[in-house]
């Protein structure tokens, strides 16, 4: 039997990002992967502002934006202009175009680097848990026991299932075929007599069609062939396009369901796993990363023992939420698309026209709006900027502060350095009005001040780092 303080099922960006996180905070973290190798190919294309926001949290960010290729906007269905992100709530004003796989490879390398296993061609089939763990059987006939167990397998997850957690919503109403060819039609919408619409998405090499189909299909899961996708074009276009060298033939479809809970005692759920939404504004893989980004620290915490009460589960608090907010988002841009005239949807067009319509649509559509709690400073619950910082008589900024993944008191004032424990305080200068503030693991700000009364801070550790921490005077 393989021993491990966290079994991850599923080696997809919300499994890598999390596996990467234990084992940065030292927790002996194993991922099973079904898969013997990565696909040949490519899903997603793009990262958002938000999970670039993330992931520079952890010094991850400028390789990848040095890698990828900067759009101006945020990816958004159904509104005729661009979502812009100047001025949005952001450190990254674009997306990046970027193959999922890349990202992959990435995060699989530091989730490596960190002491991660990753376990490829071993699928989870089942598990049982009990008060100290989880005990998982392997198609191979391996058992794995975990003191918990993290269900990153996507849509299908069969975490999910197995753990009896609902995944209420609504079904798919259509379907579209997507296919990665070569062809001759140009990007963009290629319209057919009645109106249907062949859409082509420049890739790397080739392209990728997506055409409805004209019924949902008696099995959805009935393989897709060149022959289909091509016959299916043809009819929409009224004439014969070729369609050559297939790389991939998949379909999907607009189903959106999200788990009732995304934690049922020791097992927990994370990305596709958690929540299925169509494909508008291109979010999926940010919100995997966003998901994994906020249970990495408090399920650390809570293997390491020194999370406080409660804290596990402010991860379905906070991203449930945020889930059902996706999926909102996601059906309302479908929507749009397909309602015409309709005088809601002109007023959202309208919206969306609107500077400060645009701007505010972009971040809620990317995810920028998130906020944990709500009080007076507006910082108070979200992702602190990256702002300069001086510390120690040297530039620098605040994301670097994180790149440990342990929670940071940064005293501006100079008038918290009592604080010790779990907390780790740094003394800093800024040009800000700020005289303090409590930085969760994953940036997101769990105490502000601007001058030096420190109240609500101890409370504020108590409840995001633990007891231990105290002033020195106390
Ligand atoms: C055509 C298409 C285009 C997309 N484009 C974008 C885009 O541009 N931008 C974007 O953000 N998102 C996009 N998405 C969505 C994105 O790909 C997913 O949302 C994202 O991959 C979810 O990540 P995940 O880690 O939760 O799940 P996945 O990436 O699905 O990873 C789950 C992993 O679990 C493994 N697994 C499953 N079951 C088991 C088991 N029992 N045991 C072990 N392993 C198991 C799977 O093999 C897989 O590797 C697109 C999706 C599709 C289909």
């Amino acid at each position: 039997m393989l021993e491990t303080d966290v079994l991850v099922a599923g080696a997809g960006p919300a499994g890598l990002l999390l596996a990467a996180e234990l084992a940065l905070a030292g927790v002996r973290t194993t991922i099973v992967e079904r898969h013997p190798e990565r696909p040949p190919y490519c899903r997603g294309f793009n990262l958002n502002s938000r999970a670039l926001d993330l992931l520079a949290r952890r010094g991850l960010a400028d390789g990848l934006v040095a890698e990828g290729h900067r759009v101006p906007h945020a990816p958004v269905t159904g509104l005729p202009g661009p979502l812009l992100l100047d001025g949005a709530a952001t450190d990254h004003p674009f997306s990046l175009g970027i193959p999922q796989t890349r990202v992959e490879e990435v995060l699989e390398a530091r989730a490596q680097e960190l002491g991660a296993e990753i376990l490829r061609g071993h699928e989870l089939l089942s598990f049982t848990q009990d008060d100290s763990g989880v005990t998982t059987s392997l198609h191979n006939g391996l058992t794995v026991r975990a003191r918990y167990l993290a269900g990153c397998d996507g849509g299908r997850s069969t975490v999910r299932k197995q753990a009896g957690i609902g995944f209420p919503g609504v079904a798919a109403r259509w379907f579209a075929l997507l296919a990665d060819v070569e062809c001759e039609l140009p990007y963009g919408p290629s319209a057919g007599p009645d109106g249907r619409t062949v859409f082509v998405i420049p890739r790397p090499g080739y392209v990728r069609i997506v055409v409805r189909e004209d019924e949902p299909p008696a099995d959805k899961d009935t393989p897709v062939t060149l022959e289909l996708v091509q016959a299916q074009v043809d009819a929409v276009l009224g004439r014969h396009v070729p369609l050559r060298a297939p790389r991939w033939l998949s379909r999907f479809g607009d189903a959106a369901r999200l788990a009732s809970s995304y934690r049922s005692g020791r097992v927990l759920l994370a990305g596709d796993a958690a929540h299925i939404h169509p494909p508008a504004g291109a979010i999926g893989v940010n919100v995997a990363l966003d998901d994994a980004f906020n249970l990495g620290w408090k399920l650390a915490a809570t293997v390491r023992g020194t999370a406080p009460a409660g804290l596990l589960d402010t991860y379905h608090a906070e991203r449930h939420a945020a889930g059902a907010r996706i999926l909102a988002n996601t059906r309302a841009q479908v929507a749009v698309e397909e309602a015409g005239d309709e005088p809601w949807a002109d007023l959202l067009r309208r919206v969306a026209a609107h500077p400060a319509g645009n701007r505010a649509l972009a971040e809620i559509i990317t995810g920028l709006d998130a906020r944990y709690e709500t009080g007076e400073h507006p910082w108070l619950g979200r992702l602190a900027p990256d702002v300069p910082l001086t510390v120690s008589g040297r530039p620098t900024h605040l994301a670097a502060l994180l790149h440990a993944g342990r929670p940071v008191l940064v005293d501006l004032a100079g008038a918290f350095g009592g604080w010790s424990g779990e907390v780790e305080v740094v003394a800093a200068s800024s040009g800000l009005d700020i005289g303090g503030v409590l930085l969760r693991p994953d940036g997101h700000v769990a105490w502000v001040t601007e001058g030096t009364d420190d109240t609500g801070l101890a409370e504020a550790v108590r409840r995001w780092v633990g007891d231990a921490p105290v002033p020195a005077s106390a």
